[in-house]
């Protein structure tokens, strides 16, 4: 019988995970079914307790969750510890593990397949929230030569600075969007969920340096990208990312590497 895997959320039917996870397991010819699981927000630990019990292998975890897969999972991955956060879950034998591929998701596709290296350049990393905490490890240990966090809340900004500065030699700044002014960039990643609205965060003129690269994790054309677009960037949305994250998961629970540019360009076609 197939070993079962599910993406767990709410909402989760826009997943785009199951579509990933099958495409996966075709090209590596691994049994595996991979579903759509909701949870009610008082129902995460059981509903994910019931999947396990019925012998469910693992589950990726998406918003709301990945603070509260954090808390379940009796055994954490470094990337896990560092992030705060868990988006994979393995079931092994008495334990739960937990994992956060989201970083290595992002810099992967940054670096790998849009050929946009991080070592030495100066990075802005927009947002606070769970995404921003996933990846700043992850960039960090691309050595690049600073990185400044920006947030709608400042304070939230200065946490996260807090939270890796001393465990780093990169030199990390933390502000408000208004002390942007007269600082260029070479990579600017959006981890906001601002996102699809038109409120996105205020950025000033000459954000983007020559031959700066614009990243949103939303999978969707941005006002952020097509502005940094219209000022000179590179830009890409977090499509890739997403197909890599999941890809990372795929290894942990398999130990097979699945390709991810055949499956990104299935997605876009559609
Ligand atoms: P979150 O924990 O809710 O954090 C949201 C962040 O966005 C906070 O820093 C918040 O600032 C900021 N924000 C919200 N609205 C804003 C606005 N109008 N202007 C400026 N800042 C605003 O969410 P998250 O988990 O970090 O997720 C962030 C985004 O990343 C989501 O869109 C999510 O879908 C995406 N994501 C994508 C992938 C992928 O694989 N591509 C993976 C993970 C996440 P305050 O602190 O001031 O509220």
């Amino acid at each position: 019988m197939a070993d079962r895997y599910a993406v767990i959320g709410n909402p989760v039917a826009h997943s785009k995970s199951p579509r990933i996870h099958a495409e996966f397991a075709r090209q590596t010819g691994e049994d595996i079914v991979y579903e759509a699981v909701f949870a009610a927000p008082d129902e995460f630990e059981a509903v994910v307790e019931r999947f396990r019990a019925a012998g469910g292998r693992g589950m990726n975890v998406t918003l709301p969750f990945k603070h509260r897969a954090y808390d379940l999972a009796s055994q954490r991955s470094p990337r896990a510890e560092a992030a705060q956060a868990v988006n994979t879950l393995s079931f092994g034998a008495g334990a739960i593990a937990g994992d956060n591929t989201d970083g290595v998701g992002l810099v992967r596709d940054l670096v790998q397949n849009l050929g946009c290296p991080l070592h030495g350049r100066r990075i802005l990393l927009m947002g606070a929230g769970g995404a921003a905490y996933g990846v700043c490890r992850p960039l960090l240990d691309e050595a690049p030569a600073s990185l400044t966090i920006v947030n709608r809340t400042p304070a939230k900004a200065e946490a996260l600075r807090q939270r890796f500065a001393a465990s780093t030699r990169v030199e990390i700044d933390a502000a408000g969007y208004e002390a942007l002014s007269g600082h260029a960039f070479d990579v600017v990643v959006n981890a906001t969920s601002a996102g699809l609205d038109d409120d996105t965060p205020p950025l000033p003129q000459g954000l983007f340096a020559p031959g700066a690269f614009a990243y949103d994790m939303v999978y969707a054309e941005t006002p952020f990208l097509e502005r940094a677009r219209h000022e000179g960037a590179l830009a890409s949305d977090g499509l890739g990312m997403l197909v890599e994250q999941a890809a990372e998961s795929f290894y942990i629970w398999r130990g097979v590497r699945p390709q991810t540019a055949p499956v990104v360009a299935m997605l876009r076609k559609r």
